[in-house]
């Protein structure tokens, strides 16, 4: 197949309707018929990337293999195809513009007025097909952020347009994702929020091929008919996508559907073989039925909001189901435990981890939750700031440097044991120039790291600018706190672990990015497991 075939995914009426979990859904069913598929964001702020936002304005930030701070439906992207993705499977707005401006500073533009419509647009078409160009993939599947009448997605929806109109017919195609609300009071579902939504995706000259409609009721025949005669769709292309009891059952409730059969009928493409989703069902089986239960503690300072977290919620349920466990993931605020509550505040527990986070709110909490772990011998996993955490507790309590801290914490402590990375020191600007991405770490054999990875070189995301400060190993490994893994290149520690414990292990990286549905990651599943056995006791 030479001509690569492009889905473009928009939302109307509401914002936060899923069309992340819509497009990883589709993804997955043409994934698992065969066709090489891959998913791109095209996000409307003005923010270069994520990666200086706030998680409390937009959730997690997702960390990809080359170092692209993203959106956190990439997240979703690989956890439902479990194919990697990168820089180029999102782009926002502020990214494209930057780019154009700088064209323009470089006189690339050779004296035109430089406008939105070509310029900026031409801009966002050209990374709109830059996958496609690789040959890499059949199928690409374009979500388009924000909500269809929102003046900041008006080029998107443009060049979506002109795509559409460039490739032809049968090359690209529009699904349009809409809410039909149930009104309680006059007990029906209600179309004409759709029926404006399309309409203003029409004066923009788009007529979407496929309408997929979020609802919370069944939809009839008679409405599903009256939606496709007025929003001018086929009737076979009015999609129901009615909620679910876990995301994982979109890509079975798609299926019946019919939405990839739509999909590659507009796009005509051969259906090839019905999907493999096997090992898709065994997993969905698993969560819907596990043998154990365990409480596990997720110990943040942003805890109010689930998506800050996502990838760890999400890696939770791949392991759970890798060994058959429900996990009851409870959120704890770190700015409320201290050394008196958090026996109290632990009581339930089987299990407790440390989150990764910025900056000093909450950390004396995180301090206390490490050690309460610690002394209890109960099964601890530390991440990126969450590992830090445990190399300070250490060193306060076991090696008694009772001032040992961050220097991102305290830039005047005494015993620096987690220290601003030397090529960090002359970084000024914020944005993309954490480290980022995926790096090398060595394991040492005869530790809990090689036991869970069963190999001694492994790579794993990063996001961080604080490390072990290595002036203190000698002094850490003799008190008991090793070192298990190291990057081969800089010596730069990577996991910590102690042995007199269960389960004991902090790690600079972030394992929760590369937990898959196909490959749930094998951190999270033995701590999964270490949880259940604690429990038993
Ligand atoms: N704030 C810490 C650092 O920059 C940890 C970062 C994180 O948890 N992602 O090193």
């Amino acid at each position: 197949m030479n001509q690569t075939k492009y889905i473009f995914v928009t939302g109307g009426v509401t914002s936060s309707l899923g069309k992340g979990i819509i497009a990883a859904s589709l993804a997955k069913l043409l994934q698992a018929r065969g066709y090489r598929t891959t998913i791109q964001k095209f996000d409307p702020y003005l923010n270069v990337d994520p990666g200086t936002l706030n998680p409390y304005e937009h959730g997690e930030c997702y960390v990809t293999d080359d170092g692209a701070e993203t959106d956190l439906d990439l997240g979703h992207y690989e956890r439902f195809l479990d194919v990697p993705t990168s820089q180029a499977n999102n782009v926002t707005t502020g990214r494209i513009y930057l780019s154009v401006i700088e064209k323009e500073r470089r006189g690339e533009f050779l004296g035109k007025t430089v406008q939105v419509v070509p310029h900026i647009t031409n801009e966002i078409k050209d990374r709109m097909q830059l996958l496609g160009k690789s040959g890499d993939y059949d199928i690409i599947i374009t979500e388009i952020g924000g909500t269809v009448g929102d003046i900041e997605s008006l080029p998107y929806i443009e060049s979506v347009r002109q795509l559409v109109w460039d490739l032809g017919e049968n090359n690209a195609i529009v699904i349009h994702l809409t809410l039909v609300p149930y009104l309680a009071a006059a007990g029906e579902l209600k179309t004409k929020p759709t029926q404006h939504s399309v309409k203003t995706l029409m004066e923009s000259g788009i007529k979407a091929d496929i309408l997929v409609c979020r609802t919370e009721h069944e939809i009839s025949n008679d409405i599903r008919n009256k939606l496709a005669l007025f929003c001018n769709v086929k009737r076979e292309a009015v999609i129901q996508s009615i909620d679910a009891s876990t995301i994982y059952e979109v890509p079975n409730l798609m299926l019946e559907e019919g939405l990839d059969v739509v999909a590659l009928k507009k796009l005509d493409l051969p259906k090839k073989a019905a999907p493999d989703l096997k090992h898709w069902n065994t997993f969905l089986k698993r969560i819907k039925s596990p043998k154990h239960t365990v409480n596990i503690g997720l110990i943040g300072k942003y805890v109010e909001m689930q998506d800050c977290y996502k990838s760890i919620l999400e890696a939770f349920i791949h392991s759970g189901a890798a060994n058959e466990t429900k996990v009851n993931v409870i959120s704890i605020h770190s700015e409320y435990i201290d050394e008196e509550c958090v026996a109290e505040k632990f009581k339930d527990l089987d299990a407790v981890l440390v989150a990764p986070g910025f900056g000093e709110r909450g950390i004396e909490g995180k301090i206390a939750a490490v050690r309460y772990a610690r002394e209890n011998k109960l099964p601890f996993f530390g991440i990126c700031l969450g590992m830090q955490m445990s190399v300070i507790e250490y060193s306060r309590n076991v090696l008694g440097l009772a001032e040992a801290n961050s220097t991102e914490m305290n830039p005047e402590t005494q015993n620096p044991v987690v220290n601003l990375m030397e090529s960090q020191k002359t970084v000024t600007d914020k944005g993309g120039t954490m480290r980022l991405g995926a790096w090398k770490c060595e394991i040492k054999p005869d530790t809990l790291a090689y036991k869970i990875y069963g190999q001694t070189t492994i790579s794993e995301r990063h996001r961080h600018r604080y490390e072990y400060n290595n002036e203190y190993l000698d002094a850490l490994q003799n008190a008991g706190l090793k070192a298990s893994g190291v990057n081969p290149d800089t010596g730069l520690v990577e996991i910590v672990e102690i042995e007199d414990h269960p389960f004991f292990i902090g790690v600079q990286y972030h394992p929760e990015y590369k937990s898959t549905v196909v490959n749930p990651h094998p951190l999270f599943v033995n701590f999964v497991a270490a949880a259940v056995k604690s429990k038993k006791k």
